[in-house]
C-alpha cells in the first residue's frame, strides 16, 4: 500500500478515480472484511468504527477509520471477498475543498 504523504498527492491520486456514491456497492451483503489501514491496523469495512465514503471504479472503496486514516480498498472474490489496499492517507493530508467526497 501507497501512504500519500502531501496533500498533492492525494489530490491527484483521488482525481484520477471515477468517485461515485458508497451505495453503488451493496458492502453490507459481503458480511465482514478485513483490510489493511493506513493507520497500520487492520479494521472490518463493515464495522461500526469505520465510515464508509464513497465508492470507485472498478469495486473500490474508500474508507475512514477512527484514527482519521484514509484508505482506499479493492475488493476482489467471487464467493470469497477480500479487500486489498490500494493507498491511504492521514485526515492532515486531505484537500478539504475535495467536494466530491464528503465525511
Ligand atoms: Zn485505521
Amino acid at each position: 500500500m501507497d501512504i500519500l504523504k502531501s496533500k498533492s498527492e492525494v489530490k491527484e491520486r483521488l482525481s484520477k478515480e471515477k468517485i461515485g456514491a458508497i451505495h453503488l456497492l451493496r458492502l453490507q451483503g459481503y458480511g465482514s472484511i478485513k483490510y489493511r489501514c493506513a493507520c497500520g491496523q487492520e479494521h472490518d469495512l463493515n464495522g461500526d468504527d469505520v465510515k464508509r465514503l464513497a465508492s470507485a471504479k472498478s469495486f473500490k472503496v474508500l474508507l475512514k477509520c477512527q484514527n482519521e486514516y484514509y484508505t482506499m480498498i479493492r475488493i476482489e472474490g467471487f464467493f470469497r471477498k477480500k479487500a486489498i489496499s490500494e493507498y491511504g492517507f492521514h485526515e492532515s493530508s486531505r484537500e478539504n475543498k475535495n467536494k466530491n467526497i464528503s465525511t
